[in-house]
């Protein structure tokens, strides 16, 4: 954990967030400005600052990220409707905060496609 990264802290609770999942690696919680009617951030409970710089030793949290992703599909019921993923790495993405994150995006007609 980092004491200086915005999403160690949330998950060390101490600054608030309005959880949807949790599990050993992983945490998942709204977006506090979302583009979506579901917008959801999941993060691995490691500080792992960008998709470009994730080891082997990362692979589990890579996984259990994306397992965790359809957990909330499904418990939010979207897995059929479906979703989108975005993760930002590095200055020329916009990545903000330096903790590695996905974001889903899902409900209806959330914008123009973009890829
Ligand atoms: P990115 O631009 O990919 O780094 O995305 C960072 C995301 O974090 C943005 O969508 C922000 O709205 C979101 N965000 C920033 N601070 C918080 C917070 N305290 N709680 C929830 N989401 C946040
Ligand atoms: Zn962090």
């Amino acid at each position: 954990m980092d004491d200086n990264c915005l999403f160690c802290k949330i998950i060390k609770g101490e600054i608030p967030s309005t959880k949807v999942y949790e599990d050993e690696l992983v945490y998942a919680f709204n977006d506090i400005n979302p583009a979506a009617p579901i917008h959801i951030l999941v993060i691995p409970k490691k500080h792992i600052d960008c998709l470009a710089n994730i080891s082997d030793e990362d692979e589990k949290y890579i996984w259990a990220i994306h397992k965790a992703i359809n957990k909330i599909a499904t418990m939010q019921g979207f897995i059929e409707k479906g979703y989108r993923l975005i993760v930002n790495c590095g200055k020329d993405s916009g990545q903000e905060v330096m903790h590695l994150h996905y974001h889903i995006l899902a409900g209806e007609k959330f914008g123009d496609k973009i890829v």
